[in-house]
């Protein structure tokens, strides 16, 4: 930073500290990761001083025209990334690119069918505390009790009894890979249209190391910040028949001018996305999950549905007699951070919790691997035997501290 220093002082000493706080604390919630430098520069670049209405070609303002070239090739990059058909970058979040799809096709009051939000799905799938569930009528598909994954014959029977208008997919805390061709059959049965929110494993997605929903269905959100390890922002992806009504929904349907510094980060995103080194990085995510669970299994730590085919581990820590909300604090006072979450079933709130969500995109960006998966499914171990022992976290927090000095965060700037 050059002239934040002298300009606000105030300001740059809180971005200072958090960047230390990335920088000496090992980041396994599942929902964040860290952008690389080229992204925050995008972000922080001239096209935060142009405002453009419109799209590439159909603006509202004069002077766009390396502002066209730039959203184009986002565009460009986003389908050829994705193997769709088309893209809007412009949605400023992941929720605002589900309000979008929704206003593109449906009118209020329509019936949907999604993922209940206390077995793993999202509030903007139709929860009645986000706008989507006063808007439109949302039934919810939970998981099975016993194998705690999706259960498609429910789902099926759900779908042909509700004849909703859009089946809702994807979700914010469920550990295993989704079928998406049954949905998309299911959908079909119905006369429904199917979205895949894959906000949570985009970046996995990019990488193809696990399947892609974009062949199956008729739309595809997704934030860029999370696996994808881009800016904050959202993304959809459609079949081109739907690309105006897309379009039209987002702006001037649910939004006013794009930010094209976003826009222009996560053309950078994308483009980083399509590379061998993000590859590798997202292959060393999931196996780095595969093996937390394995370890914590080990140590008698239950993850729910056995394990995990993706970046997160969702752990029942009923058997250890733990609540949530105590193990996210005790791990925060080591400096592991985490967070509670409902499990299926949870007979705790949402404050309170009996799982412990768990994700490995964070460490991996910085480098680290099933190496050092092992010492830290350890001090996790040790932190939860004993919650209460503030002697303990200091001395996890030490060594907390050298593993990331040995694996330095890249692109974080700070004064
Ligand atoms: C994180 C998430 C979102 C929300 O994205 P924002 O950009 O924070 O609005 C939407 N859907 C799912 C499934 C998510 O996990």
């Amino acid at each position: 930073m050059i002239d934040l220093p002298r300009e606000d002082p105030t300001l740059a000493a809180l971005i200072d500290r958090e960047r230390e706080r990335q920088e000496t604390t090992l980041n396994l919630i599942a929902a964040e990761n860290t952008a690389p430098a080229a992204v925050l520069e995008a972000l922080g670049s001239s096209f935060n001083n142009k405002t453009a209405e419109g799209y590439p070609g159909r603006r509202y303002h004069t002077g766009c025209q390396v502002a066209d070239e730039m959203e184009q090739l986002a565009v460009d990059r986003a389908k050829a990334l994705f193997g769709a058909g088309h893209a809007n970058v412009q949605p400023h979040s992941g929720v605002n690119a589900n309000l979008a799809v929704y206003g593109a096709v449906l009118n209020p009051g329509d019936t949907l069918l999604s993922m209940k939000l206390s077995h793993g799905g999202h509030l903007s799938h139709g929860d009645p505390a986000s706008i989507t569930g006063r808007v439109y009528r949302f039934s919810h598909y939970g998981v099975n009790p016993e194998t705690e994954r999706l259960d498609y014959d429910v789902i099926r029977d759900m779908a042909r009894k509700l004849r909703p208008r859009m089946l809702v997919a994807g979700a914010s805390s469920y550990p295993r890979l989704i079928e998406y061709d049954t949905l998309r059959a299911i959908a079909d049965e119905v006369s429904a249209y199917l979205l895949v929110d894959m906000a949570h494993i985009a970046g996995l997605v990019a990488a193809r190391v696990i399947p892609s929903p974009v062949p199956y269905a008729h739309f595809v959100t997704f934030t860029t910040y999370k696996t994808l390890m881009g800016p904050h922002g959202g993304t959809i992806l459609c079949e081109p028949d739907f690309a105006k009504r897309i379009n039209r929904s987002i702006f001037p349907g649910t939004q006013g001018t794009p930010t094209l510094s976003l826009v222009a980060a996560k053309a950078v995103c994308f483009h980083l996305a399509a590379t061998a080194s993000f590859r590798a990085t997202q292959e060393r995510t999931l196996k780095t999950a595969v093996l937390l669970a394995a370890e914590l299994s080990t140590q008698g730590y239950r993850p729910v549905t056995g394990g995990t085919d993706n970046h997160m581990v969702l752990l029942d820590l009923r058997g250890k007699g733990l609540k949530g909300d105590q193990a996210e604090t005790a791990l925060e006072a080591a400096g592991i951070l985490s967070n509670r979450n409902v499990i299926p079933f949870d007979p705790e709130t949402t404050q309170r919790a009996s799982g412990l969500r768990l994700g490995t995109p964070g460490i991996c960006t910085r480098g680290m691997g099933e190496g050092e998966v092992r010492p830290i499914a350890g001090w996790i171990d040790r932190i939860l035997s004993k919650p209460a022992d503030p002697a303990v976290q200091l001395r996890v927090r030490e060594e907390v501290r050298a593993l990331c000095r040995r694996f330095p965060l890249r692109g974080t700037p700070g004064v």
